[in-house]
């Protein structure tokens, strides 16, 4: 299975002009005082995976940009770039960049479509929409309150069985009339 290898971020959040996250290990611990900035990390990468602005704790894409949470931006734009190591060390990088509202998606330094974009980063296994690659702060606490049947909801949409849940009872039903 590939890692997260490198995060590169300009005037995203927190950091004020291009500064680079990592390199990391195919575990990481990030730790730091309240405040410090570990959930912006998160945000960096949901960012980057193509997350909704409401999913990175901001109500605009816009907010995204340095400074901007207190009506002061630093920029015009943000963007953050991931490579990812893939099994035979073979290097992908991701970027978004942001000016406004309006974001721009390129794989490798290629410019694509949102569409082309999520399809490449599904190929590698990473379905941000099933939410099966991040989980933030706030998330592990409703997921262990969860009941049986929503967890078992949640694990089905991770892992896209739940799109052969029909075709299951289906079968089912029939193996029970017989
Ligand atoms: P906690 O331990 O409380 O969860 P944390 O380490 O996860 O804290 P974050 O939420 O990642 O902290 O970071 C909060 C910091 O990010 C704040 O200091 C805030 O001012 C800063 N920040 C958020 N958005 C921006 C922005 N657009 N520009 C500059 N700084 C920002
Ligand atoms: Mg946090």
């Amino acid at each position: 299975m590939g890692f997260l290898k490198q995060l590169d971020v300009e005037n995203f959040k927190s950091w004020r002009g291009k500064q680079t996250i990592g390199p990391f290990k195919r575990f990481n611990c990030i730790i730091g005082t309240n405040g410090s900035g570990k959930s912006n990390v998160m945000d960096a990468l949901g960012f980057v995976m193509g997350e909704r602005a409401v999913n990175l704790r901001v109500k605009h894409t816009r907010d995204l940009i340095h400074g901007a949470h207190i009506g002061k931006p630093s920029s015009t734009f943000a963007s953050v770039s991931m490579i990812y190591c893939g099994d035979n060390n073979e290097e992908m990088i991701f970027s978004r960049r942001i000016s406004g509202d309006s974001s721009e998606y390129r794989v490798n330094g290629k410019q694509v479509t949102l569409a082309k974009y999520t399809g490449e980063l599904e190929k590698i296994g990473i379905v941000v929409k099933a939410k099966n690659c991040l989980v933030y702060q706030g998330a592990v606490e409703s997921i262990a309150m969860m009941n049986a049947k929503e967890r078992t909801k949640m694990f089905e949409r991770i892992s896209s069985s739940g799109e052969l849940s029909a075709e299951y009872d289906a079968k089912l039903a029939a193996l029970q009339k017989a």
